[in-house]
């Protein structure tokens, strides 16, 4: 991020490594932390780039343990997006970044999707998000175990940006964050899962199934219409087994829309034989303003994984963490725009 600054101000290899040493693994939080430049140096550096694209203007703790929502403004034009961290009682602590302001999929049980699409959030944008809960969580002598791109936004549709601040989040001269720790969800950009591969993506993939059959699926998934369902399932196998990891498979369970055996049998169907790297990670859906779904019942729910279960695909029941701040899944919107 300081290159630029680095190249004209002619410093040497060692100023950069100080800085991100300080920026990207001390988590400090000023410039005026970073005591091991020279005053003048860092005051010059806080002239020239903000230490921050992204200011938080909003902090929404849910009753659930350890789900808070943040509403973020970014400098350049004043839009805003959140941003969650989910506070795992078995000590992980994942945070869930936005990659774009809106999305244009139009899912129609999201209401990021029923936005439509805002602009796109660059590399440093995304980046700042998961530094800010860093610091955030340094302050409790806790660290940052995950980074899941289940946000707002398609993170296959802002590809180029996402890989940059993948990049910085997973290498070792930056915050060194394992790359099997860092998940991108998807809700199935066929040609870009392609891409992943050829960029050698070595992260986890999760993608946006919620329906086992193209019909269904292009019905709650406009997207579905571009991406047919049999190359998509092809090339996400395919993505698993050059990663030798699962994939998971996310499945909204919404009432009487997707969730009756016969629909827990097609999913069956759909994987065919070969389950080793599939794992269906069943979602309570969680309702949007006017849209006319329902969640499931438990008997559905319980009915459905049993399906999946006698037929040995490794399933589980997501816990709803935040549904009462908005901050589950799907459900960000975001309500201030200046
Ligand atoms: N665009 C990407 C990532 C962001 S959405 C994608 O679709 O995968 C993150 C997850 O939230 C996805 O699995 C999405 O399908 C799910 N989601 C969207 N709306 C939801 C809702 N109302 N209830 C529960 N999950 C929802
Ligand atoms: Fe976009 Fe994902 Fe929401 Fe669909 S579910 S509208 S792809 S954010």
């Amino acid at each position: 991020m300081i290159e630029p600054f680095a190249a004209s101000h002619l410093l040497p290899a060692f100023r950069i490594k100080q800085f991100n040493l300080a920026y990207y693994r001390d988590l400090i939080d000023s410039y005026d932390e970073l005591t091991t430049w020279p005053k003048t140096l860092r005051e010059e550096l806080a002239q020239t780039i903000p230490f921050s694209t992204i200011v938080p203007v909003k902090k929404t703790k849910s009753t659930n343990e350890g789900t808070q929502k943040v509403l973020f403004k970014r400098i350049s034009d004043n839009k805003c997006f959140e941003s969650v961290i989910m506070r795992h009682r078995d000590g992980r602590n994942t945070i869930c970044v936005s990659c774009m302001i809106g999305c244009p999929v139009g899912c129609v049980f999201c209401a990021t999707g029923k936005m439509g699409f805002v602009a796109n959030l660059s590399a440093r944008e995304i980046v700042d998000q998961v530094l800010y809960f860093g610091r955030m969580l340094k302050k409790e002598k806790e660290t940052i175990t995950n980074v899941v791109f289940m946000g707002m936004g398609e993170p296959l549709l802002n590809l180029e940006q996402v890989m940059e601040a993948i990049k910085i989040m997973n290498s070792p001269d930056f915050m060194g964050l394992g790359i099997r720790r860092i998940t991108i969800s998807t809700s199935g950009i066929t040609p870009k899962i392609y891409e992943l591969m050829k960029g050698g993506y070595k992260g986890r993939l999760a993608l946006s199934l919620h329906a086992p059959d193209q019909t269904l699926r292009e019905r709650i998934m406009p997207i579905a219409k571009k991406y047919p369902l049999p190359e998509l399932m092809s090339t996400v196998k395919a993505f698993a087994t050059r990663t030798q990891l699962r994939v998971s498979y996310e499945y909204i369970l919404i009432d009487g829309v997707n969730d009756t055996p016969e629909h827990a049998r097609a999913l069956v169907y759909l994987f065919g034989e070969d389950i080793t790297f599939v794992h269906v990670n069943l979602i309570p859906y969680n309702p949007i303003p006017g849209a006319p779904y329902k969640r499931s019942t438990p008997a559905a729910v319980r009915a459905f994984s049993q399906i999946l279960s006698d037929f040995e695909i490794s399933n589980t029941f997501r816990v709803t963490m935040g549904d009462d701040i908005q901050a589950a899944c799907g459900q960000l919107a975001t309500e201030a725009t200046s």
